[in-house]
C-alpha cells in the first residue's frame, strides 16, 4: 500500500493557510501540517488598526478560524513553534529537536517589520506591528498613553495614527520623504492626505528623519531634524522585509531584494536549479514588477494569498504560474479612501521611463445628489502612452477605479484606450463622465 504524501507548511498566514485549504478540497489523503512560530493563526492583521479605532468590536472578530476548523479538515496546525532547519537533500525540517519529513514543502515565513539603526530603538515603548501579539501589546500601552509617535507615514502607519487620534491622543507621525504614502502616492497626491489628516488635528512632519529615541527606562522623547519631541510611546512602522534566515540556511537562492528566488510556478531554486518539491509563497518571495520588468516585493496580503492558490494548484498537478505583479493597493484613513495602483512617478523616473501624467477632480454623484464626494484621480503613462499607474484619493468609489486600472495596466493599454471606455452611470454613485476619463483626456491632450 502507498504511504500518502506529506505536505508540509512553514507559515500560518495568508500565503500558507490557503495553500492548506486548497490542497485538502481536492486531495483528501494526502498528510499536511502547518508549523507557526506563533499562538494566533488563521487571522486577518489588515483589521488591526481598526479594532484600535473601536470600528471593529474586538480582537477576535479577525480570527477568521480556529484549531478544531483545521483538525476537522485533516490539517495538522502545530502552533508556538519555530522551524530552526530545513535540509533540502534530505527532505527534512527540525524543531524542537525534532526531525520530520516531508514530500512537498512549503515556505511562507512572511516579513518582518524593518527596526532602522536609530539609538533607543530597543527602549521600553517603542513598537512594531507584524502580527497579533504586536496588536494586544500596542492595545495595553495605549491605555496609559498621551502623546504617541509614529515613525513612517506609510498605509499602516496612518491607519494606526488614525486609530490613535480616534482614542483622543495627541498623534505625531514623522516621515522621512517629502509626502505621506511615499511608496504609493506622488507629492502632489499625498499633499491631499496631509491636508485632509492635518484638519483632524494630526501633527505630520514630512522630510523629517527621526534619529534618536530617548529615555532612561522607558521612551520618553523623540529626536528628529535637530528636534526633541515629547512621546511616551513609539511606533516603528517604516515597512518590511522578507523573513529569509531559513531559506538562506538552506542554501536556498535569495534575489536583490532580499526575497526568495522562485520559478514562474513559485519553486525555489538552489545552485541555479528550480527545486522540484519546494514551493514558496507569500511576503517572504520576490515577485516581478509588471511596469519595471525588475524584481520586487509585495507586502501586501492580496498577493500573498494568490500566490498561496498558485501553489496549491501546482502541487495538485495544474502547472499554474504567477505572473507580474502591478500592485493595487488601498488605505482607509478616517473617511478617507486611499488607492494606488502600477508606479508613481518617483518610481518611474527611477528606473528610466518618462512619465505623463494626467489629473481629474471629479464628483462621486451626480452633481444634484446630496452628499456626494470630492474624487482625486492621477494617471500616469509612459512615453508610448500605456498607462503605468494611477492614483485615486476619495471618501468613497476608490476601489473599484483602481480594481478596474490594475486589470488595463495587466492588458497594458494606452490612455487613449482608457479616454474612450465606457463606464456606468446612475446618478446616487457616479458622474455620467467618470474622472478616470477626464484624467486620461487630459494626457492625450483631449481636453
Ligand atoms: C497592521 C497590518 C495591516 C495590514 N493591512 C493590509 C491591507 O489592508 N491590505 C493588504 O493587502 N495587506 C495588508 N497587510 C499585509 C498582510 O497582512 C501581509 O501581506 C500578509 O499577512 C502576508 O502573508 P504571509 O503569509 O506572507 O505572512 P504572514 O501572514 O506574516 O505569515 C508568516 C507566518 O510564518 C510563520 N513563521 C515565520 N518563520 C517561522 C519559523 N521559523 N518557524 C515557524 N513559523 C514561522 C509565522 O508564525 C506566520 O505564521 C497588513 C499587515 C499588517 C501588519
Amino acid at each position: 500500500m502507498n504511504m500518502p504524501k506529506h505536505l508540509l507548511i512553514i507559515g500560518a498566514g495568508a500565503a500558507g493557510l490557503p495553500v492548506a485549504s486548497h490542497v485538502r478540497r481536492k486531495d483528501k489523503d494526502i498528510e499536511i501540517t502547518v508549523i507557526t512560530d506563533r499562538e494566533y493563526f488563521a487571522y486577518s492583521p489588515c483589521g488591526i488598526p481598526f479594532v484600535l479605532s473601536g470600528n471593529i468590536p474586538s480582537f477576535d472578530s479577525l480570527i477568521l478560524r480556529n484549531e478544531n476548523y483545521y483538525k476537522e479538515m485533516g490539517i495538522n496546525v502545530i502552533t508556538k513553534t519555530k522551524v530552526k532547519k530545513i535540509e533540502i537533500d534530505d527532505n527534512s525540517v527540525s524543531y524542537d529537536n525534532k526531525k520530520i519529513k516531508y514530500d512537498i514543502l512549503v515556505i511562507a515565513t512572511g516579513a518582518k517589520p524593518i527596526a532602522p539603526p536609530i539609538p533607543g530603538i530597543n527602549l521600553k515603548g517603542v513598537y512594531f506591528l507584524n502580527s497579533l501579539e504586536d496588536a494586544f501589546n500596542i492595545r495595553d500601552a495605549l491605555s496609559s498613553a498621551k502623546n504617541p509617535t509614529i515613525i513612517g507615514a506609510g498605509a499602516i502607519g496612518l491607519e494606526m495614527a488614525h486609530a490613535f487620534l480616534k482614542k483622543g491622543l495627541k498623534v505625531r507621525v514623522i516621515e522621512m520623504k517629502d509626502h505621506v504614502l511615499p511608496n504609493i502616492l506622488d507629492k502632489d497626491m499625498g499633499d491631499i492626505v496631509y491636508e485632509y489628516l492635518s484638519s483632524l488635528n494630526m501633527e505630520i512632519h514630512t522630510s523629517t528623519t527621526a534619529s534618536a529615541i530617548i529615555g532612561k527606562e522607558k521612551v520618553t522623547h523623540l529626536k528628529a531634524n535637530g528636534n526633541e519631541y515629547e512621546t511616551d510611546l513609539v511606533l516603528v512602522s517604516v515597512g518590511v522585509k522578507p523573513n529569509v534566515d531559513l531559506a538562506i540556511d538552506a542554501g536556498i537562492e535569495i534575489g536583490s531584494t532580499g526575497g526568495i528566488v522562485t520559478d514562474a510556478s513559485l519553486r525555489v531554486k538552489r545552485k541555479g536549479k528550480s527545486v522540484n518539491n519546494v514551493y514558496a509563497c507569500g511576503n517572504c518571495v520576490e515577485v516581478t514588477d509588471i511596469i519595471t520588468h525588475k524584481s520586487t516585493i509585495s507586502a501586501l496580503g492580496s498577493t500573498a494569498i494568490r500566490q498561496g492558490i498558485v501553489v496549491a494548484d501546482n502541487i495538485m498537478g495544474k502547472n499554474s504560474v504567477f505572473g507580474s505583479i502591478s500592485s493595487p493597493s488601498i488605505a482607509v484613513v478616517g473617511e478617507l479612501e486611499i488607492g494606488s495602483v502600477g508606479v508613481t512617478k518617483e518610481k518611474a523616473i527611477e528606473y528610466g521611463i518618462v512619465p505623463l501624467e494626467g489629473k481629474a477632480k471629479g464628483l462621486t454623484r451626480a452633481r444634484y445628489y446630496p452628499r456626494g464626494e470630492d474624487i482625486y484621480v492621477k494617471i500616469l503613462s509612459d512615453s508610448d502612452y500605456r498607462v503605468i499607474g494611477t492614483q485615486v484619493i476619495s471618501k468613497e468609489g476608490v476601489k473599484g477605479r483602481i480594481d478596474a486600472m490594475s486589470l488595463l495596466i495587466g492588458r497594458k493599454t494606452t490612455v487613449h484606450q482608457v479616454a474612450i471606455s465606457e463606464t456606468s452611470y446612475a446618478p446616487p454613485i457616479s458622474s455620467v463622465l467618470d474622472p478616470l476619463i477626464m484624467a486620461a483626456r487630459k494626457i492625450i491632450g483631449a481636453d
